[in-house]
């Protein structure tokens, strides 16, 4: 991609994170020790019979070869291909010597696998230029002293910088400056989003949601609830209030969006409708924010006290692709801390179900403190208290006598979740590629 996006013409002005990944790793080091095989299809992988694809050569990956694949579908799919034994000494040499040339170029190297890593290069740019510039630097150095390719994002967050590696495979390199995030991510797969798994992606399609643009276009997602028997205790609907902002907010996430605006509505008993709405300084995709912003909606609705109820609902409209609202976050003072424990929740609801982990308020009926559950805005939403899958797992109330998610950002610790055995890893395996 350096064709069509040369550094220089691009604007990486706020492009700090450069995504490093060197191309078909393994493949290529057999290759560059075997010259003769330079622009032929080439496996890495054993040739036993359930074996799998280590790496594999572009011109191998032209016939469908990919890495993972069982060794015998490789073979069927390209029987020319030439069949390589994995030196995983050497690839883990060859792989030091990376590493080594990103640590000399700034001590902010976030390894992902043998052959990938983010670059914080904010601290560099004085000393070696622009960020396309020192990512240019990165594959001459590497190319020179190892003999094989890599290709570079460059972008303001790791999210796109690492979605800019891949566009720009093989051996290329690609900026997209904060500006250009829409029209980068708007054409490619929701696959290409944070958390969009093999299911997830499937779930999308099943709505006809394809690319990103497909989500981005979605006017809202929400949730309501209409009650058993029509309800007048404000705490009871607070309640569920906080419960449908945590199933819009898990929505929005699992969509890859954030959203501008928060919309109430409430339905009395005499199907009389009340829609309120707000639209916040900068897009979310948090339940806490979603149900700040709903009870106060709620509060402003004016309700007469004896207002019965048979209906509320949360929806979230105006929506942005996430990736470009958290680059906008980046800037903000909004605690990274509570998007973090709300994807962290995702994980584990989408392993145990989201009866697994939910906000205090909607454990039991009571805090301690004798307030109501989630009255007290954003601090009232803590997410701390979860509840441990298992009814034998400590966890829920605090020692200290104090209120389960009193204390803002620093108390959403994720303790009182289900305990160690639970393999939560959050990123796709990043395999050699
Ligand atoms: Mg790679």
């Amino acid at each position: 991609m350096t064709g069509d996006r040369a550094p220089g013409t691009s604007d990486d002005t706020g492009c700090h994170i450069l995504h490093v990944d060197m191309d078909a790793f393994y493949a290529s080091v057999e290759v560059r020790d075997r010259p003769g095989l330079a622009g032929t299809p080439v496996i890495v992988g054993a040739a036993g019979g359930r074996s799998v694809v280590l790496s594999a050569t572009y011109e191998a990956r032209a016939f469908g070869v990919r890495s993972a694949m069982p060794m015998s579908r490789a073979r069927r799919l390209c029987p020319q291909a030439v069949i390589i034994p994995p030196r995983h000494g050497l690839y883990a040499a060859v792989s030091r010597e990376v590493m080594a040339v990103f640590g000399s170029v700034t001590p902010e190297v976030e390894p992902l696998a043998l052959d990938e890593a983010f670059l914080d290069v904010s601290g560099a740019l004085r000393r070696l230029g622009g960020p396309a510039q020192i990512g240019e630097l990165i594959r001459a150095t590497i190319g020179g002293q190892q003999g094989i390719t890599c290709s570079v994002g460059v972008a303001p967050c790791k999210f796109i910088a690492k979605l800019a590696s891949t566009a720009a495979k093989p051996d290329g390199l690609l900026v997209i400056p904060a500006d250009g995030i829409l029209d980068f991510l708007h054409p490619l797969p929701v696959s290409a989003l944070w958390g969009v798994g093999e299911r997830t992606g499937r779930f999308l399609a099943s709505l006809g949601l394809r690319t990103v643009a497909d989500i981005a276009h979605e006017k809202s997602i929400g949730a309501e609830e209409t009650f058993a028997s029509d309800v007048d205790d404000p705490e009871v609907i607070r309640r569920e209030l906080l419960r449908l902002s945590g199933r819009t907010a898990r929505g929005l996430r699992r969509a890859g969006c954030a959203a501008r605006t928060v919309v109430v509505k409430l339905r009395l008993a005499d199907f009389t409708t009340i829609t309120r709405s707000r639209t916040l300084p900068e897009p979310t995709d948090l339940a806490q924010e979603i149900y700040a912003t709903s009870c106060e909606l709620y509060a402003a609705a004016g309700l007469d006290a004896r207002a019965r109820l048979r209906l509320v609902g949360v929806r979230a409209t105006g929506l942005v692709a996430s990736a470009a609202a958290e680059s906008q976050l980046a800037f903000g003072d909004r605690p990274a801390s509570w998007r973090e424990a709300e994807r962290a929740l995702d994980m584990i609801a989408g392993r145990f179900g989201t009866d697994a982990v939910r906000p205090a308020a909607l454990v039991d009926g009571s805090r301690p403190d004798g307030n109501p559950p989630g009255g007290a805005g954003p601090a009232g939403t803590g997410l701390t208290g979860t509840r441990p899958a298992r009814p034998d797992l400590p966890g829920g109330n605090r020692p200290d006598g104090n209120p389960p998610g009193g204390a803002g950002p620093a108390g959403t610790g994720l303790t009182g979740t289900r305990p160690a055995g639970t393999g939560l890893t959050g990123v796709r395996p990043a395999g050699p590629g």
